[in-house]
């Protein structure tokens, strides 16, 4: 098969042909329809997540069909997706307790093991989501990541319906957030850098839009920060009301200011990370996303291109998703 394998990183992504993988027990074959790209494989690709694997085909946005492993509820030929997330133990103290986005022993799709930016792809088929037919392929790719971690946001936030909002930073996970904040109703006012971004947000429904680290003129309920700054961060608690929530959807923050406790956390305000994401997370946001019928816009890329598709991410020179067809 034909697969984009990254043999070292900072090296540039190599289109070879190899062989097809092989499903062992409890997992299924794919034949990728469509793979989204995600910024994390930037992260990996350039080498600021340590190498876990030589000879790495990234990709974990995955859409693929059933080919081989097929089981009574996921049959021969059935459309799945496959996420972040490819797999954990079951046993460790977060698994037992439910918390299996924090499992000390996680498998990570196109990181740990090979990713969807190949023509084939294994996945565990207890990791993989049937896809209903209201997502198709090249817009339910980019939902796989960004948008199940954008939800996963809203839920460390506490999001109920009609609360206010605050979205700072509004890239790939942010304009899939919104559709799920507008659907439920709630009032969204997003702080971003950049004017295309602040135009896209107010296309998709923001009732204000401002800067990147802009207070919105009403006190918030909730609020998620995606930029990977502390100030941010701190803009953001800054615009709380008594017993609101910040959830921080980075990997990595530049750092945490000092700031005045008496005047912003006090009042239990809270701030909370979010790491990674549950099966239960997956589902719950794919069958909203399938009844919103949620369009993210994507740009399609072949396989040939998916050095450029990264470049395009990393550039910010693409408008919503990039997404690598096979
Ligand atoms: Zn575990
Ligand atoms: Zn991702």
């Amino acid at each position: 098969m034909k697969a984009a394998v990254l043999k070292a990183a900072k090296q540039p992504l190599q289109i070879e042909g190899i062989p097809k993988p092989q499903a062992t027990a409890g997992q299924v074959l794919l034949r990728v329809r469509a793979c989204g790209v995600c910024r994390t494989d930037l992260h990996i690709t350039e080498g600021e997540l340590p190498p876990r694997k030589d000879a790495l085909i990234p990709g974990h946005q995955i859409v693929g069909e059933i080919v081989e492993g097929a089981t009574v509820e996921l049959p021969l030929g059935a459309r799945v997706g496959v996420s972040w997330v490819g797999g954990v133990d079951g046993d460790c103290p977060y698994c037992r307790r439910g918390m299996e986005n924090l499992c000390d022993s996680p498998t990570f799709t196109g990181y740990t093991v090979d990713g969807g930016y190949a023509e084939y792809a294994v996945a565990r088929a207890d990791f993989v989501y049937p896809l209903p037919p209201e997502l198709d392929d090249l817009h339910a790719a980019p939902l796989l990541c960004a948008g199940i971690i954008g939800f996963r946001s809203l839920r460390v936030a506490g999001v109920e319906l009609g609360d206010r909002v605050g979205l700072f930073g509004f890239g790939a996970s942010a304009h899939l957030a919104i559709a799920v904040l507008r659907s439920w109703n709630c009032e969204v006012y997003v702080s971003t850098r950049g004017a295309s971004h602040r135009q896209l947000a107010e296309s998709l429904g923001a009732k204000w839009v401002g800067k990147e680290t802009d207070k919105p003129p009403v006190e918030l309920d909730r609020a998620v920060t995606f930029a990977p700054s502390g100030d941010v961060v701190i803009a953001a608690l800054s615009s709380l009301r008594k017993g609101g929530i910040v959830a921080i959807n980075a990997i990595h923050l530049d750092r945490m200011p000092e700031f005045d406790y008496d005047r912003l956390l006090w009042g239990e305000r809270q701030i909370r990370s979010v790491a990674n994401m549950t099966r239960s997370d997956a589902r719950d946001f794919l069958k909203i996303a399938a009844d919103i019928r949620m369009q993210p816009k994507v740009t399609v890329f072949t396989l040939d291109q998916a050095k450029e598709a990264l470049a395009a991410v990393k550039n910010d020179a693409i408008d919503g998703a990039a997404v690598i067809v096979p």
